[in-house]
C-alpha cells in the first residue's frame, strides 16, 4: 500500500511511502490521541492509499519560532 503525506497547511505533496502494512509506530502514529489521528490519518478504500496530514519543510520553518534570525537561504531546499 502506499502512505501519501500532504502538508496540511499549504496541501502541498510531501512524500509518498510504500509499505507492506501501515506501520504505526515507524511513521509516528502511536504517539498520537484517537482524535488527532482521526482527524490526521485516513484509508482510501479504492486507491489503497493511507493519506496523512503533516507539515512540509517550508511550513514547519514559517511557522517555528527562530531562535536564530534568517541568513542567506543559499542552499537551502
Ligand atoms: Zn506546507
Amino acid at each position: 500500500m502506499k502512505v501519501h503525506y500532504t502538508c496540511s497547511h499549504c496541501g502541498e505533496d510531501i512524500d509518498t511511502l510504500d509499505m507492506e502494512i501501515l506501520d504505526e509506530t515507524l511513521l509516528g502514529l502511536d504517539c498520537l490521541t484517537q482524535e488527532e489521528r482521526q482527524a490526521m490519518v485516513w484509508y482510501d478504500a479504492a486507491s489503497n492509499m493511507w493519506y496523512i496530514q503533516a507539515m512540509c519543510d517550508a511550513c514547519a520553518d514559517s511557522l517555528l519560532p527562530r531562535p536564530i534570525p534568517a541568513g542567506p537561504t543559499a542552499g537551502f531546499h
